[in-house]
């Protein structure tokens, strides 16, 4: 560094990192004993900007040897969802694949073949597990993530949320970081409803149907989308961040109400004509949903296009009283754990006994109120508890009789 100093104590105008003179008329900027002048401001500014754009080209700096395999990331699942082997092994190795695909992009090799998107579609009954997979998936990835709705989605300038908003999201949850956005994961649940309505609609305007699957499907494919930082129209003067979507895994999620019958006809008619009854015979008629196609999300009234973005198909079996029973004492978070852990903080040692257990299950699947019903009835089990748990005497064991007696008071028997 030039010095500065003066031999009168005073100081130079002469920048430190050049060392060249700098005029009375010229811009400087004087620190504690450094200048520094107006152009070398400007090349640290031109190569920060360069260093920046090089990383966000260069995007996801994944370390190849970190990279979870499909087993493992299962394996991690396994830990926090509780069945649901299909999924969870279709996902594993989708996320994997993208990642790849992702380290493939960074890196100059093997420019030749493109990787295509591993965008997934869950298929299978609310309160299954689809949400909680796609966010198991992002926190054991620590990407961003977010989850949204497409029923509020509608076709731009109609009521109701832009599809770019689903970005405004994604934004909002990396803390406006757009390079980290762009390698984030987007849940959007609730897809079958956003199908249209027939399978060859196609004259009449279908608000909420086609015109929204349309502008997802641009967003799915990997465009540079404007989006609203604050998300909504209300602030016509806000000025839009890009996001390149190119990268974003999209995970979808929906119930497809009734696809069982699409599943049905399709597996029928083929049986049909190749005299394969046998193969009808070893159809699982109790869970169809195993066997569903895109050519059944297609009937079911998503567009092709659409479709063919959502290339990882895989479906959720319907929880049954045993993987209720297992929800809920088992995963690193299972509900039971949760109340033993507040109950703990206020000293009080909580004890449920098996056939409470199994009393909680026996009445979420009377009321079908699945998992999201198993912490209802917990809820209103545990409230007195939690109310005051001084008058307990730090201990406390739920059997079958407390959670009748609760659950009597709440309604639920
Ligand atoms: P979906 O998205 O399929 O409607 P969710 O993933 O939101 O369902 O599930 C609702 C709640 O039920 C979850 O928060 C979780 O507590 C519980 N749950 C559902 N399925 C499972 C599962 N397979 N394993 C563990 N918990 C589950």
């Amino acid at each position: 560094m030039a010095d500065n100093r003066k031999n009168n104590g005073g100081y130079e105008r002469r920048c430190s990192f050049c060392g060249e003179t700098i005029k009375p008329t010229e811009l400087m900027f004087q620190g504690d004993g450094a200048n520094i002048c107006s152009e070398c401001i400007e090349r640290g500014h031109m190569i920060i900007k360069e260093e920046n754009a090089d990383r966000k080209r260069k995007g996801f700096h994944m370390d190849e040897k970190k990279l979870l395999k499909p087993k493992e990331i299962k394996a991690i699942l396994d830990e926090y969802v509780i069945g649901q082997d299909s999924a969870k092994k279709y996902l594993s190795v989708a996320v994997y694949n993208h990642y790849k695909r992702l380290i493939h992009l960074s890196s100059d090799r093997n420019v030749d073949v493109e990787l295509e998107k591993s965008n997934v579609l869950l298929v299978g009954s609310t309160g299954t597990g689809k949400t909680l997979l796609a966010r198991t998936i992002a926190r054991l990835l620590e990407v961003p993530f977010t989850i949204v709705d497409a029923t509020v989605l509608t076709q731009a300038g109609y009521v109701g949320e832009d599809v770019e908003n689903i970005l405004t999201r994604l934004l909002q949850a990396a803390d406006y970081d757009v390079a980290r956005a762009e390698y984030g994961i987007i849940f959007i649940d609730e897809i079958d409803k956003i199908a249209r309505k027939g399978e060859n609609t196609s004259i009449t305007r279908d608000v909420s149907g086609e015109g929204v699957q349309q502008a997802l499907l641009k967003i799915l494919e990997g465009t540079l989308v404007n989006v609203p930082p604050e998300g909504g129209r209300k602030h016509p003067e806000q000025k839009f961040i890009q996001v390149d979507t190119r990268n974003i895994l999209f995970i979808c999620g929906g119930a497809f109400d009734g696809i069982e019958r699409k599943i049905a006809s399709r597996l029928n008619t083929r049986a049909v004509g190749y005299g394969t009854s046998s193969r009808r015979e070893g159809v699982d008629k109790e869970n169809l949903l195993k066997y569903v196609s895109p050519q059944d999300i297609r009937s079911f009234g998503l567009i092709p296009e659409l479709v063919g973005r959502l290339p990882v198909l895989t479906y959720l079996d319907p929880l049954d009283s045993a993987a209720l029973r297992r929800i809920l004492t088992e995963p690193r978070n299972a509900i039971i754990k949760q109340y033993k852990r507040l109950m703990a903080m206020d000293n009080i040692d909580l004890e449920v006994t098996d056939d409470a257990l199994d009393y909680i299950v026996e009445k979420a699947v009377v009321n079908k109120m699945g998992a999201r019903g198993l912490r209802s009835i917990c809820e209103s089990v545990m409230i007195d508890a939690m109310f005051d748990g001084e008058a307990l005497g730090g201990k406390l064991v739920i059997d079958k009789e407390y959670v009748s007696s609760h659950i009597d008071i709440a309604g639920l028997k």
